[in-house]
């Protein structure tokens, strides 16, 4: 593919600086730098000066279709990628959907770029060329499966044989060098390691690592400082990521996919399914379909295991054969930047859930007495979150493969169990720079939500609420917990008894509200909830830095003492493996970026792609020759169908949008869901059997004067209220969509907001009424009326840190520009007055800017 020429890679904000160290960086004080930025330190190895990304910037820059491009304001989801803008996109779409003649697409790209049609156009392609190459980028780079086959002679006395395995699968080295090569990928990727450090005063400051993506961990880090300087060709490593996970149903068959990611591409692209996303690799075949193990002796069950672990183990090492060789010695090719660099491919992060993870390893299973994937504790210690054990390592283990005994075959496994080791060598152990324990992943999703807190934690309160009769009091309250964009409604948690994490992550989000004033003072139940969503919300951080983790760590010591007084008192044991990991999480941010980076849940549309894939595995459609035009509708379908499940998700659709009144363009709200104009007196009478109404004309009159000088003529009142935000997480812009409705989706829903008043930068208020006023001379505000919320003394039953509110009775006005996002209050479920939570865990952002952490 031909590079565009006039296509200029999107400015990251960035300023160019001198090179510097940590002795020179206060003496190049004359450089002038913003108030709060993120410095950017490359590899020596990138030749590459230091960069430093503002922290500061207007949301309303973060218009998907306007700035598709710089890094600190792209937008988190490019469902629309590999197309430049979502405008690129809809027109590619509209063409091949009309299978419109080359020529009508230049003539109508002229016509657009010759501002006939209008002043600004956000289409970046000049001709039907620009379409096409963007096209044959978006088109499924297929990298063809091929068969292969390896053989297993099995010594036993129940199953020996020589097993003939046939394996499918695409090899990981193409698909790499795809996405390597791929030039549409270049703006997304990253090819060496940054430190990168939170600067908040102004100054270059060293003391506040940073991490978020892959290249940002000390694992990248120090491979690259051990990559050859010298050679012809830079040196570069490219880290592969590894997600295995059984289970997955097409209609009629269990598979069990192998895909795969690159590290190198920037996390909203490769957790995507669109080009540079997960890639499907291949199935680990069905071993001995055959046989059911539960028929089995309990001798042939052992043996059955091991072959089962040799299936595995050589299936895996097969399908990553090609990348061996070349994880030492490299290859050398042209960079998708233009750039020839010898590619060193190592395995750096695995992301698996813990019996994947064991067989993957090959470890003995979690009630092994060494069952951590990442260190030697004993099982009878995995309730200890503070305490650390030697580290497994490629070199420890094969060590301790060595040093075992050869004599007695007892002897052997007694030395072997003592590490959690099965009696063969891991092949990863073969690759350079690809330590599969260290490449374990920390999924907060599984480990945390569906693990600790849904099976285990949540079982002891559920229980406890049955044995004493108050699940139905308590479902009931969940019941009423106020509806929340993204929150699951669940009405009858305890009767919940498997789903995924989510769900459980749902009932960890709503339940302190339903809980509080239902169990006795002081309670330790309660103290758990409130501890384990903060844990979970500083583990879902997808940027992270130094300060925020030791803040974490400081709230793993709280949980494990929660945890002590809840065992006790209920009896629960917590010796298991994913309490355990928790201790390891922080670690494995430092090493390898955040938890996005890590998690094994997979973009939505990745099954129908498998059952796709695997029909075509299978060679069912073998026959059929895709023309380039089926495969640009099948593209573009998928892409529609990507970028309409994300406008869902935005909530995009619902509404009929008008922009701000604010007259700079610059706003950073646009209201939705407009009514009919009326008169304030005429809303004052519709609404008389409201009490908050009575003196709205008057009430309104007076704010106005205090500001606008004038009467207004009309109002417009609105149902929707779009907030552009800045993430206090990531500093990227965000989004809130706060409904104002009596009916929405036939329930009513007031949702809060915070907004800056002059004493409090976080004021908190439930809306009333959202709606524009339109004043003379063509003059319009656009203004909220809120119930504000005042802090309030009164404590529930068990006094934790979760924010108390109570909600005055009167009304006030507040204009739309002092709306800083939406907030979730929820009434104290059986409190004796009107008293309110604020959900600070709800998300990131509101966690960290209720409690003040940079
Ligand atoms: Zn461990």
């Amino acid at each position: 593919m031909d590079v565009d020429e006039d296509y200029e890679p999107p400015s990251r904000g960035q300023l160019d600086l001198p090179e510097l160290t940590e002795e020179t960086a206060h003496t190049e004080s004359t450089v002038l730098l913003p108030p709060r930025f993120i410095f950017i330190k490359h590899h020596p190895i990138a030749e590459k000066p230091n960069e430093i990304i503002p922290l500061e910037s207007s949301p309303s820059q973060n218009h998907p279709a306007s700035d598709p491009g710089a890094s600190n304001t792209r937008p988190e989801h490019r469902p629309y990628a590999p197309f430049r803008t979502f405008a690129d996109y809809k027109f590619a779409s509209r063409c091949v959907k009309r299978r419109m003649p080359n020529t009508d697409i230049d003539e109508d790209l002229r016509d657009m770029r010759n501002s006939v049609y209008s002043s600004d156009c956000f289409v970046t392609f000049r001709d039907h060329r620009d379409l096409n190459q963007s096209l044959a980028a978006a088109r499924v780079s297929n990298v063809p499966f091929h068969s292969k086959s390896f053989f297993v002679d099995f010594k036993g006395s129940h199953f020996a044989n020589r097993y003939k395995i046939d394996v499918e699968f695409r090899d990981p080295w193409k698909i790499m060098k795809r996405w390597i090569c791929d030039e549409t990928l270049a703006p997304v990727s990253t090819w060496y390691s940054q430190e990168k450090y939170l600067c908040l005063n102004g100054e270059i400051d060293f003391s506040t690592p940073l991490y978020d993506e892959p290249w940002s961990g000390k694992t990248w880090r120090e491979i690259d400082n051990k990559l050859p300087d010298k050679a012809r060709y830079p040196a570069c490593f490219v880290g592969l990521h590894v997600w295995l996970d059984k289970g997955m149903v097409s209609t009629k068959v269990k598979m069990h996919p192998i895909l795969f990611r690159g590290c190198w591409i920037e996390s909203a692209t490769r957790n995507g399914s669109g080009n540079g996303g997960g890639t499907l690799a291949g199935f680990v075949p069905p071993e001995l379909r055959q046989i059911d193990p539960k028929t089995l002796s309990s001798s042939m069950r052992t043996e059955y295991d091991q072959l089962k672990r040799k299936i595995y183990h050589g299936v895996c090492c097969l399908v990553l054969s090609s990348l061996r060789e070349r994880s030492h010695s490299g290859e050398a090719f042209k960079f998708g930047d233009g750039v020839t660099r010898t590619a060193y491919p190592g395995v750096l992060i695995e992301s698996m859930d813990f019996e994947e993870i064991a067989a993957w390893l090959a470890l003995r299973n979690s009630k092994a007495l060494h069952p951590c994937p990442q260190c030697l504790v004993h099982r009878d210690d995995l309730h200890r979150l503070t305490c650390t054990y030697p580290d497994r390592t490629t070199a420890s283990m094969a060590r301790a493969l060595g040093d075992a005994p050869d004599g007695s075959k007892t002897a052997r496994e007694e030395h072997l169990k003592k590490y959690g080791l099965h009696d063969f060598p891991h092949f990863l152990w073969e690759f350079a720079n690809s330590d599969p324990y260290k490449a374990v992943g920390y999924d907060a999703l599984h480990f945390w939500d569906g693990g600790v807190f849904g099976r285990h934690m949540w079982v002891v309160i559920k229980e406890y609420l049955q044995e004493n009769r108050l699940a139905s009091t308590f479902n009931e309250r969940m019941d009423q917990f106020p509806r929340w964009r993204n929150l699951k409604h669940l009405s009858s948690a305890t009767t919940i008894d498997y789903s995924e994490g989510q769900t459980f992550l749902d009932i960890l989000k709503c339940a302190l509200p339903c809980l509080v004033q239902l169990v006795p003072s002081d309670s330790g139940l309660v103290q758990l909830i409130r501890v384990m969503q903060k844990v979970r919300t500083m583990l879902g951080l997808d940027v992270t830095t130094n300060s925020r983790l030791e803040y974490l760590g400081r709230l793993i010591a709280e949980y494990e003492k929660c945890c002590k007084r809840v065992s006790e008192k209920h009896d629960k044991s917590l010796d298991f493996l994913k309490q355990h990991f928790l201790s390891h999480a922080a670690q494995n941010f430092v090493n390898k970026g955040t938890s996005r980076n890590q998690n094994t849940r997979i973009g939505e549309g990745f099954q129908q792609e498998v059952s796709a894939m695997y029909k075509i595995t299978n060679g069912k459609n073998a026959e059929h020759q895709m023309t380039i035009i089926d495969e640009n509708e099948e593209t573009m379908a998928r892409l529609d169908m990507q970028v309409e499940m994300w406008q869902k998700s935005q909530g995009m659709q619902e509404d009929e949008l008008i922009p701000s009144a604010d007259p700079q363009l610059s706003a950073h709200w646009t209201l939705g869901s407009p009514d009919s104009r009326v008169s304030p007196t005429r809303l004052e009478r519709t609404k008389n059997d409201d009490p908050l109404f009575r003196n709205f004309n008057m009430q309104l009159r007076e704010y106005l004067a205090r500001h606008h000088p004038s009467y207004p003529v009309r109002i417009l009142p609105c149902k929707a209220l779009y907030i552009e935000f800045q993430s206090a997480v990531t500093w990227k812009g965000e989004r809130d969509i706060l409904r104002c409705n009596p009916t929405f989706h036939d329930k009513p829903r007031y949702d809060s907001i915070i907004y800056t008043a002059e004493d409090d930068p976080l004021a908190m208020g439930q809306l009333a009424l959202i709606f524009r006023c339109f004043l003379p001379h063509g003059v319009k505000v656009d203004l909220a009326m809120i119930r504000p919320f005042r802090n309030s003394s009164w404590q529930p039953r068990t006094r934790t840190d979760c924010p108390v509110r109570e909600r005055k009775s009167s009304a006030m006005f507040v204009a739309l520009e002092h709306v800083v996002r939406g907030a979730l209050l929820c009434p104290i479920f059986g409190a004796s007055r009107e008293a309110f939570y604020v959900i600070d865990c709800i998300d990131e952002d509101m966690f960290l800017r209720i409690n003040g952490i940079d």
